[in-house]
Order: C-alpha cells, then sequence, then structure tokens
C-alpha cells in the first residue's frame, strides 16, 4: 500500500492526500453521525484529468473508491466502511464555473461547486438555477446529481434530472465520457447522462455537468397558512394548481409536531399553530404587486386555521428561514428514525392516515414529526420516539421501517424519494423494489464497474 500511496500522492500533490486521523476525520462521520468509516486515505484531486488518473490507480491496485462531495447525505451515501482500505476521493478542488451561456441558457461547472454557488453564479448573469435545498451552501452539484436531488421548487422545475442537459464523467476504467454539450433535443441512442444521475457514485466519477437555466422571477408570492388536516391540504394544493398553473414554484408542509420541534429551537421565529402547516410559494416575471394580490384573493374565501402572506422579500425569507431550520432542528432535538417517502400526492392523506394509526397501534403514544414536499408528494416521516424507556431509539428500527414501507408501497409509492439509498436504506431496497429493476441495474453495473470498486456497501 505504501507504494500505491506514494504514486497517489505525486498525482494529486502530497498536501491533497490525507493520511492522518485528523485530517480525514471531516470524511469520515456522515451529516447525521450514524456512519463513522475509517478510510485507507483521503484524496483531492484539483481536475479531470487527476480524477481519471487516480481511477487508473485505484484499479490496478484494486482500491474501492467512496467519491465525496459536500457529504450532506442523510443515509451513509459517501462515507467509507470501517475496513480501513477504501480511498475517500473528496471532488471539492473542482470548483472551477466553466460557462455561463446566457444565450443558450445554460451553466457548465465543475462537480466540486456548491449548488449555492452555481445559483450565484446563474443570479449574477440574470438567470435561475432553481435547484434549492436548506445545504444548498455546502453541497456540490456531482452530491446533486448523484442522488438526484430534489428539494423545495420541484413542483415547477423538476428533480436534478431535468435540470441537468449534458455531464463530463470519469468512468470506473478511468476513462473520461464527455457528453456536455448541452443540447436540449438528442435521439441518437441512449441518454447516457441519465444512468450517473442518481447512482451515488457506483457507476463513476461526476467531474462536470451543463445545468439549465431560466429567467430570474421578479415577483414572489409567499404565504404560510394553517389547515385542520393534510385532506384539506392536498385539496389546496389541486385548486391552486388550477388557478396558477405552473406559478406554483412550492407547496410544503409541517405537521404539529414539526412545529414544535421549531417552536423549541426557533421561539421568536415560530409564531403559528395548526395542525397542518403549509407554505405556499408563486413565482413568475413582472411586476409583484398583481401576483401577491392574485394570492391573498384566492386566501379570502379560504377557511383556514391561521395565516400569513408575506409583505416584502424580508418576510419572505423569514417564512423559508423557519421551512430551511426544520432539519437542522430536528438533529438538535435528538435522534430520529427517518424516512424520506413519496407516493402519488391523491395517496398522501391516506398514507399519513393509515400509517400514523399503525403505528400508535403498535408503539402507543409514538411521536411522528412529518414534513417536506408535498407538492411532490414526498414527505420527510420521521419517528422521534417509540416507547417509555427505551435507551435506543433504533432498536425499533426495523419495526417501524416495515410499516412505514408496507404503507409506502401499498400506495405505489418509493422509501427514497430525494435523499437516496446508500447504507441506510439498501436492504429495505433489496425488499420492495421490483426484482428486474434491481437486476438490470446490477447488470449496468457489472457492466460499467466489474471489479465493484466505485462506492461498494452501498445501495447496488
Ligand atoms: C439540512 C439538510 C437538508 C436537505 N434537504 C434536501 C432536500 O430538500 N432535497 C434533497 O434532495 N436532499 C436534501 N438533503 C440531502 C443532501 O443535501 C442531498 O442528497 C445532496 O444532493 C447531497 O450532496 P452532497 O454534495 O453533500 O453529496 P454527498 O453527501 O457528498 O454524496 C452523496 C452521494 O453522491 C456521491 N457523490 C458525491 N459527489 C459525487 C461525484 N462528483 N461523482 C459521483 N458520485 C458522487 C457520494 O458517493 C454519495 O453516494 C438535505 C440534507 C441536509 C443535511
Amino acid at each position: 500500500m505504501s507504494d500505491f500511496l506514494a504514486r497517489l500522492a505525486a498525482i494529486v500533490g502530497p498536501q491533497h492526500l490525507l493520511t492522518n486521523d485528523i485530517d480525514t476525520a471531516p470524511y469520515t462521520l456522515d451529516w447525521r453521525r450514524r456512519y463513522q468509516g475509517v478510510p485507507l486515505a483521503v484524496a483531492r484531486p484539483g481536475s479531470t484529468a487527476k480524477v481519471s488518473e487516480v481511477v487508473k490507480l485505484c484499479r490496478a491496485h484494486k482500491v474501492a473508491i467512496v467519491p465525496q462531495g459536500g457529504n450532506t447525505s442523510t443515509c451513509g451515501a459517501a462515507t467509507p466502511d470501517g475496513s480501513g482500505r477504501q480511498l475517500v476521493l473528496a471532488l471539492r478542488r473542482l470548483n472551477a464555473i466553466r460557462h455561463v451561456d446566457t444565450d443558450n441558457n445554460a451553466l457548465t461547472v465543475e462537480a466540486g461547486v456548491t449548488l449555492l454557488e452555481a445559483q450565484q453564479a446563474a443570479e449574477a448573469a440574470g438567470r435561475l438555477f432553481p435547484l434549492s435545498l436548506a445545504s444548498q451552501g455546502t453541497c456540490q452539484i456531482g452530491g446533486n446529481l448523484s442522488t438526484n436531488a430534489g428539494g423545495v421548487a420541484v413542483l415547477r422545475y423538476g428533480t436534478m434530472r431535468e435540470l441537468t442537459l449534458g455531464l463530463e464523467a470519469v468512468l470506473p476504467d478511468g476513462r473520461v465520457l464527455n457528453q456536455l454539450q448541452g443540447l436540449r433535443k438528442d435521439t441518437t441512442g441512449l441518454d447516457l447522462k441519465q444512468l450517473f444521475i442518481g447512482a451515488e457514485g457506483q457507476l463513476g466519477l461526476i467531474t462536470a455537468a451543463t445545468l439549465k437555466l431560466y429567467p430570474l422571477p421578479s415577483a414572489h408570492a409567499t404565504a404560510m397558512v394553517g389547515v385542520d388536516d393534510i385532506e384539506t391540504a392536498i385539496d389546496w394544493l389541486n385548486r391552486l394548481r388550477h388557478r396558477f398553473g405552473d406559478r406554483l414554484t412550492a407547496f410544503e408542509v409541517m405537521d404539529a409536531s414539526c412545529q414544535q420541534v421549531l417552536r423549541r429551537h426557533h421561539p421568536s421565529l415560530m409564531p403559528f399553530s395548526a395542525p397542518w402547516l403549509i407554505l405556499i410559494e408563486l413565482s413568475d416575471g413582472g411586476d409583484p404587486a398583481p401576483l401577491n394580490d392574485a394570492l391573498v384573493e384566492w386566501l379570502s374565501v379560504q377557511t383556514m386555521a391561521d395565516g400569513v402572506v408575506s409583505q416584502n422579500e424580508t418576510e419572505r425569507r423569514k417564512l423559508w428561514t423557519l421551512r430551511e431550520e426544520i432539519s437542522e432542528s430536528q438533529r438538535k432535538d435528538g435522534p430520529s428514525i427517518k424516512h424520506d417517502i413519496a407516493v402519488p400526492t391523491s395517496a398522501l392523506p391516506r398514507l399519513v392516515r393509515d400509517c400514523a394509526a399503525d403505528l400508535d397501534q403498535a408503539f402507543p403514544g409514538v411521536r411522528i414529526v412529518a414534513f417536506g414536499h408535498a407538492g411532490d408528494g414526498n414527505l420527510h416521516y420521521n419517528v422521534s420516539y417509540t416507547r417509555p424507556g427505551n435507551a435506543d431509539l433504533f432498536d425499533d428500527e426495523d419495526a417501524v421501517n416495515a410499516i412505514v414501507y408496507d404503507h409506502v408501497y401499498r400506495l405505489g409509492g418509493t422509501l427514497a424519494a430525494e435523499h437516496g439509498v446508500g447504507q441506510l436504506k439498501k436492504d429495505w431496497l433489496a425488499r420492495y423494489k421490483d426484482p428486474l429493476a434491481l437486476e438490470l441495474m446490477r447488470t449496468i453495473k457489472a457492466a460499467l464497474d466489474p471489479d465493484g470498486l466505485m462506492n461498494p456497501g452501498k445501495w447496488l
């Protein structure tokens, strides 16, 4: 191994090869602090050519690679195992904004650019890159692509899959696939970029991407309203869509327990209280006033428990801060059994009711914290308490998961809507995913990565 490390240092530069425990520590623990790995080393290459050289070297020495972006995965997708034999490949030094192409509404960035930096590059050119997540200051474009990230504007703009025009990727044998053309139409065979999106680094390393840009909206109308139940929330979603079409950009919900968590950690920000809160945002070009008036007018004839429409950008930011602080507040609040589930939006009310009833029967007094992108049928459905005297909540994780996922799949849903599978959900995926779909994925994996060196131990 010392020959391998010496050659690796020669490729990336000695200062970019980390081998001692203190230097590697930030790369070995996942965001939720559930998965702690022991890496062989952490390498930080500075260009696509260097990534390619590192991959070729790893292949020659049969060293497994764990790609890592911002390490904000909530399912242990970017952390190495405990063997001390996996190399973490951190992509942050690939941080160039290669091209802002306003003529074609396209942005080409390297994989280590943070989501926030990509958004800022677009905005400086008078455009919008619409992917938006609470982790955007830290997560990177390569990680966003590899998890097919979603966030709060999927309702209007889609996930990373829909937002990507082209990719550059280093294959498991070290060759570089360049598909950065940025064409909006191309029917010359398979769309290979889609193979790498959502692959959690198991088919190769993404080194750059060409992303779609949109006109920068000049008008926003944002409201936080309380309703009595999830049925009403979904009814509102349908009627808002009908009234405002694709100007409806975000539709987020939070249940009462989620509001309590926020109240504990942000008492001054959290004046609302209702069985369910909905955060609604419309956006458009032109003058903001008519859009705001239209939302106020629509809301004025609805029945609601509580509500406010933001009157300026500061008030709008406050409403969004509340939404963005949920994950961090929950982390401070203690452990929870997390689910990132999605069903057709029409099935959300049934999921919420039936799941809660069955969980409560199995664990009387169970505490569920539910929030998320209801406009996409996606809920973060977290269980933070199961029974008295249970020293370790995770003792009940399998029983809780079985109840939740049985309901999700009965309703035609998925157990990983946007956070990916990683280490956390891989056994559950094997249980619920269509066996033929899994077999096809394994065939593709074996064809591209016959030695199984790309992020082993994760979803495939
Ligand atoms: C507070 C908070 C809020 C969040 N909100 C959302 C949300 O609303 N929507 C959402 O979708 N997610 C959300 N997430 C989850 C997370 O931020 C996303 O999954 C994000 O896309 C991960 O990006 P990352 O750069 O941190 O990737 P990492 O965690 O570093 O890696 C994720 C996966 O991608 C692989 N990978 C990383 N870079 C590359 C690359 N260049 N090439 C190949 N493989 C690579 C890794 O091996 C791993 O499998 C949230 C997380 C937090 C902490």
